[in-house]
């Protein structure tokens, strides 16, 4: 349902927690964080219902991050619980994954590639985090591995993903076809979300992202590549609202 993320920032918890917040009119059933630094120290929290509940957990847990990613969820593929809300991770704790979306295949892509994998949720979104894991797996970069992943994607499917790596814990990874998502530029780092309005605090200058596109965001680069996989540039606009 809301996406929300950010590298480079600083602090992260604050503009996340603010973030989805913001994101709340738009209904959901739970919501979750996973905030990262460059330690590679991390920290998941989910909750079902109100993010207030998220933010007091998430706030006990006391670890800010330097970058991370958040998600509210309207459950389209398994009940309102804690293991099904996002972030969704894959086996051994690599990959972290938010979605907004359905993937129509999911059930065919996981009797495929991943009979063996152990599955936490009964969500969509977890196939496609343990199947970028399988590709790590058997050797890929994790940019290779999600760009794998996407492309089995069949149908109808509809996706906005955001994607960390423990590994490399402040890049963010991200993908979009039919459900809109953003990059927000500043001059201290990068935001991701599917609405501008939830990282207004941070910054008014986003980049649109289109069906197919590919974006690898580092605390202080962005680098978007086509659906065709060619590298573009695509130039922000400032969105003209008070905060
Ligand atoms: N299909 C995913 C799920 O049910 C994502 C739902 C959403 O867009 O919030 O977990």
């Amino acid at each position: 349902c809301g996406i929300v993320g950010v590298t480079g920032v600083g602090d992260a918890l604050p503009y996340l927690l603010q973030g989805l917040q913001k994101l709340e009119y738009r209904g959901y059933d739970s919501a979750g964080v996973f905030l990262t630094d460059a330690s590679g120290k991390n920290e998941l929290i989910k909750e079902k219902g109100r993010v207030s509940k998220l933010a007091e957990k998430a706030k006990k847990a006391g670890f800010n991050g330097t970058a991370g990613i958040a998600h509210t969820r309207w459950a389209t593929h398994g009940n309102v619980t804690v293991e099904n809300a996002h972030p969704q991770k894959s086996a051994n704790d690599r990959f972290f994954l938010v979605h907004n979306g359905v993937i129509e295949n999911y059930k065919e892509l996981k009797d495929t590639y991943l009979k063996d994998v152990h599955f936490i949720s009964e969500t969509d979104t977890e196939v496609a985090v343990q199947l970028v894991n399988h590709f790590a797996e058997e050797g890929m970069s994790t940019e290779d591995a999600f760009r794998k992943m996407i492309s089995m994607l069949e149908g109808n499917s509809a996706y906005g993903f955001l994607l960390v790596d423990a590994k490399d814990p402040e890049t963010l990874y991200v993908a979009k076809k039919k459900s809109p998502l953003l990059i927000g530029v500043s001059d201290h780092g990068y935001a991701v979300t599917s609405d501008a309005a939830a990282m207004i605090d941070l910054t008014k200058d986003f980049v649109e992202l289109r069906d197919g596109d590919l974006a690898i965001v580092k605390p202080d680069s962005l680098t978007i590549f086509d659906a065709n996989g060619d590298a573009v540039n695509r130039e922000p606009f400032t969105l003209e609202i008070d905060p």
